[in-house]
């Protein structure tokens, strides 16, 4: 065993390669991806199917929204075909995952834009790798009268809306960006709903 293994070689190729594949999920070190995989060991074969079906139609069924670029299995997404929702505001977000955590305020009524993504020379990732071509196209015809700037508190999330406000104010939208109860460094995905709600309320323009 070299000194690099974090444990013992699984018994089995079967195990072995399901821990592997589980040690690659973010958040899942190899002694979890272990613990999960003797679990499901343990589980009957019925729950193992689900689980593998669940993963399989995830790929199969999930696409991105033609307008907004959020995952959906219908597209428009439900938030962009919801007749209740205010047209003349995009919410700008990095990943899917934001839109959950801002839905589930219940405090914003607008559209979303996801961008997958945020700009980091540093990791090699420019305007044009992430979804800022798609953004641009949608707010050509003067119906978004309001962008929010929701992207991380990091430094790419705020590199991200430094150039989303420069070639977004030209088209004279109004560019704002969420603020106070956010600190520096949150993943909007994990700030709470006091603090998001807070956020959005407190926007300021950018
Ligand atoms: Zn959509």
């Amino acid at each position: 065993m070299s000194k690099q293994e974090p444990f013992p070689a699984p018994a089995s190729d079967a195990i072995g390669r399901l821990v592997q594949e589980f040690s690659r999920l973010p958040g899942i070190g190899p002694k979890s991806a272990q613990r999960i995989t003797f679990s499901l060991l343990r589980s009957n074969e019925e729950q193992a199917r689900a689980l593998a079906e669940a993963l399989l139609s995830l790929k199969q069924r999930i696409n991105l929204c033609s307008v907004c670029c959020n995952v959906t299995e219908l597209d428009p997404c439900p938030i962009c075909r919801n007749p209740q929702r205010d047209i003349s505001q995009v919410c700008i977000v990095e990943q899917p995952q934001d839109i959950l955590a801002l839905e589930h305020t219940g405090a914003y009524k607008g559209l979303y834009h996801v961008l997958h993504g945020a700009i980091s020379p540093a990791e090699g990732v420019g305007a044009n790798d992430i979804r800022i071509r798609e953004l641009l196209a949608r707010l050509q015809n003067g119906t978004v009268q309001e962008v929010i700037l929701a992207t991380n508190t990091n430094l790419e999330g705020e590199q991200t809306a430094m150039y989303l406000s420069h070639v977004i104010a030209p088209l004279g939208i109004k560019v704002t960006r969420l603020a106070r109860g956010l600190p520096f460094g949150t993943e909007l995905e994990y700030a709470d709903d006091v603090t998001l709600t807070r956020a959005l309320e407190g926007r300021q323009e950018f």
